[in-house]
């Protein structure tokens, strides 16, 4: 069977076609400024790319577009929309409403768009109309909603509480959620595949660190805990994220700032982070070069994500009592020696300790063991496939 993964964003559609059988990737691609001057799809198959430079006008004509490039001469990989078995949709928040994988009914969508957007307002009505636009185009084809947060579903109460009166968390949903759930899956999954170990005998950290960054504690293959909360805002500071701070600092920054409540939020989204106390970037390549040249601010900036990483990390080991495996992964985890070091270093009293040499080689795309000789926790760098988890999420649906 072939899957047609489909992540919307507001202005953006990305997809891949991937063949279950293999699991290998037959076409993918990107559709850019939906809604905007300039459109632009970038499509690749069969070893070939092709740019459509169309009006996309909304997400229909987007989703219409992508899957002429499926069937096109050249880049083309199906000769018919019957060989799509089903869709997968990539979407941010469940809240409680959704608890884990989900076929699209008429009853899913209504609670898909009448009470999880609020949840996350720039990405849920997004994956909604990119849904939408997909069930109009494909009305037979199977429709699945794989979400950000269901792969931790698994916390107890006691983790994904927070201390507020017991009510307001029932009324309101008010709770921790965690997110880039795909990817956390992935790579625990494929570090016990990596260590031939069962995943139901590993106490594993997963270091998700991108443009945003989570870190969650995978115990026997569950999720126990993550660093993001209710969104994506909580945890370490990120690019342009502040990361967890206390509420009272927010209400006193809103109230010296002159802000609202939205856009106190706004700035802490995308004002602060290491961007905000780099002054200089929100990309961890542009902070690098910073220190080079000395500046203090940006080393500033990654000695506080390293630090915060390295937490979060001690934290979990403790709250699974035990660490066999640390896993980083995304942009930084997979591309950035520094960050990885700085956060197994002071670690060792938990039995970590990394191949400086080997922790320095470059990203070849592949499953890499940092581990010195003697380390009693594995440090892997493994590559991310969120799409991959989103396909087997939706076959094993069907
Ligand atoms: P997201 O998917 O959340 O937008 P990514 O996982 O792509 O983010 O991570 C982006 C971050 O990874 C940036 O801060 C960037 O500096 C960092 N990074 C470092 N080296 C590389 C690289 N070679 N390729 C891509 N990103 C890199």
């Amino acid at each position: 069977m072939k899957i047609l993964v489909v992540n919307a964003g507001s202005s953006s559609l990305k997809y891949q076609l991937i063949d279950m059988e293999t699991e290998k990737v037959l076409a993918k691609g990107g559709c850019e400024r939906i809604g905007i001057d300039g459109s632009v799809l970038k499509a690749k198959g069969n070893g070939n790319e092709k740019v459509y430079e169309k009006d996309m006008p909304n997400h229909k004509v987007a989703i219409e577009l992508v899957l002429h490039a499926l069937r096109d001469d050249g880049i083309g990989v199906i000769k018919s929309m019957d060989e799509i078995g089903a869709v997968g949709h990539r979407v941010v928040a469940s809240g409680e409403y959704f608890k884990k994988t989900t076929l699209v009914t008429p009853e899913v969508l209504k609670t898909l768009e009448e009470k999880t957007f609020e949840l996350a307002p720039l990405h849920n009505p997004a994956a909604a109309t990119g849904l939408r636009a997909c069930m109009e185009v494909m009305p037979k084809t199977p429709m699945a909603l794989v979400f950000d947060s269901g792969f931790h579903q698994t916390m107890p109460e006691k983790a994904y509480l927070y201390g507020i009166d017991y009510d307001d968390y029932k009324t309101y949903g008010v709770r921790k959620y965690g997110a880039h759930g795909t990817s956390h899956k992935f790579v625990s999954a494929e570090a016990a595949k990596y260590l031939g170990k069962k995943p139901e005998s590993l106490k594993i950290v997963t270091c998700h660190l991108g443009n945003g960054s989570s870190i969650s504690a995978v115990d026997g293959g569950k999720c126990i805990d993550t660093s993001m909360g209710f969104t994506p805002l909580a945890g370490v500071l990120m690019g342009t994220r502040s990361g967890d701070i206390d509420a009272s600092a927010v209400e006193f920054l809103a109230r010296k700032k002159g802000l609202s409540h939205p856009d106190t939020v706004t700035y802490l989204n995308k004002k602060c982070g290491v961007a905000g106390i780099s002054g200089v970037s929100s990309d961890f390549r542009d902070l690098e070069a910073g220190v080079k040249e000395g500046n203090e601010r940006c080393k500033l900036a990654l000695d506080m994500f390293g630090y915060q990483t390295k937490k979060f990390v001690g934290a979990y080991a403790a709250a699974m009592g035990g660490l066999d495996c640390i896993v980083f992964t995304a942009g930084i985890g997979e591309n950035t020696p520094s960050v990885r070091a700085d956060v197994c270093e002071g670690l060792e009293f938990l039995g970590v300790k990394i191949d400086l040499k080997a922790n320095e080689a470059k990203n070849d795309g592949s499953i890499r063991d940092l581990s010195a000789k003697g380390s009693k926790v594995k440090v892997l760098v493994i590559p991310t496939n969120e799409e991959l988890v989103i396909a087997r999420e939706t076959a094993e649906l069907l």
